[in-house]
C-alpha cells in the first residue's frame, strides 16, 4: 500500500487519515531504530504529516518531544506537500513491551512537546506544553487543545516486527469544527470508541478511505484530495559547503589537517565526504570572502 493522506468533511467535523508505514521503514533502516525508537519516531513523523495538512501551500511544522526518558530528543520536519524528515537523538534505544504494546511514553519520560510553525511570510510560531504521556498522540492533541483551541482526536500506530522491520504506520487526526453539532459529534465519538487500533486496521486491508469510513460510519462523506507522502531530506552538498564555510578559517583549517572531512546529516543520515582538495578549495572561498569584506 502507498503512503498517503486523505482528506474528508462531513458537516462540521474535518478529518485526515494518513498511511506511513513505507516512509517509517525508511526512516528506520536510514537511522538504525529499534523498535522502541521506531515507533516514536514514526508516530511523531505521522502526527506531524497530520498537522501539516492544515497548514498552507508554502507553509511548514516542526514538532520536537523532549523526555528525560532514553531517548532524549524527537525531531520532525514536516510540509503539506507530503514531505516529512526525522530523528531521535538515540536511535538504539529499546524497552520491554508495557502491556504488550512498545513502551513509547517509557522511552520518552518527562518532558515537553513544542510546535513551531513556519509561515514563511511573519517570525515562526512555537507552542510548548507539558508531555501528558509521552505517547504522542495525546501529547499532540493535548497541544491542539491548548494552542490553538481545536478539539481533535489523534490515532497513531506503528507496527514492528520481531526482524525489526515495520509493515504497518499510520495515523488519524479528526477535529470538531466551531460550527460541529453535538449529535455528529457524539456519533463520532461512538465510531471512534469502536475502533480497531490503526495498525490493525491496515494489517486487515483497510486503505485511508476504509479507516475514513470506520470513523464517520453513518454519516455522509465528502472526500478531498490524496497526497502522496515520503521521507524527504533538505540536505544538499551544496548546503553542507555553505555550513563548512560559516565555521570560518580556524576551523577548516583543523579539518584541512585531518586531511579529509565526513560529515553527516542528522535528519536523513546521509554522509557528506570531502577531500583534502574539496576541503581546500573551501578554504580558498573562505579567505576570499575575508578579503572583500
Ligand atoms: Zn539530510
Amino acid at each position: 500500500m502507498n503512503d498517503v493522506l486523505l482528506k474528508a468533511t462531513v458537516p462540521g467535523i474535518r478529518a485526515f487519515a494518513a498511511i506511513t508505514t513505507n516512509l517509517v521503514e525508511d526512516a528506520r533502516q536510514r537511522h538504525n531504530c529499534y523498535p522502541t525508537a521506531i515507533a516514536a519516531l514514526g508516530r511523531t513523523m505521522t502526527g506531524a504529516l497530520l498537522l501539516a495538512a492544515n497548514l498552507k501551500t508554502e507553509e511548514s511544522i516542526t514538532i520536537r518531544v523532549t523526555g528525560d526518558g532514553p531517548l532524549e530528543e524527537i525531531v520532525v520536519d514536516a510540509d503539506n506537500h507530503g514531505n516529512v524528515r526525522g530523528y531521535v537523538n538515540n536511535p538504539q534505544t529499546h524497552l520491554p513491551l508495557k502491556n504488550e504494546k512498545l513502551d513509547v511514553g517509557g522511552a520518552i519520560g518527562k518532558g515537553h512537546i513544542h510546535v513551531t510553525r513556519f509561515t514563511g511570510l511573519k517570525a515562526p510560531f512555537t507552542g510548548s506544553i507539558e508531555l501528558v504521556s509521552g505517547e504522542i498522540a495525546e501529547d499532540i492533541a493535548q497541544y491542539l487543545l491548548f494552542s490553538e483551541q481545536t478539539p481533535s482526536t489523534i490515532i497513531l500506530g506503528v507496527k514492528v516486527q520481531p526482524d525489526l522491520t515495520v509493515t504497518a504506520a499510520g495515523g488519524m487526526l479528526i477535529q470538531a469544527l466551531p460550527d460541529a453539532e453535538e449529535e455528529i459529534i457524539e456519533k463520532i465519538e461512538n465510531n471512534i470508541s469502536q475502533l480497531p487500533s490503526i495498525t490493525a486496521m491496515l494489517e486487515a486491508g483497510l486503505d485511508a478511505q476504509g479507516m475514513i469510513e470506520k470513523a464517520f460510519a453513518g454519516l455522509p462523506i465528502l472526500y478531498g484530495g490524496e497526497t502522496p507522502l515520503k521521507f524527504q531530506c533538505r540536505c544538499s552538498r551544496d548546503r553542507v559547503e555553505k555550513m563548512l564555510i560559516s565555521l570560518g578559517e580556524e576551523e577548516l583549517i583543523n579539518l584541512l589537517n585531518e586531511q579529509k572531512a565526513e560529515i553527516k546529516c542528522h535528519f536523513c543520515s546521509q554522509f557528506y565526504h570531502f577531500n583534502q582538495n574539496e576541503l581546500d578549495a573551501l578554504l580558498q572561498e573562505v579567505r576570499r570572502m575575508q578579503k572583500t569584506l
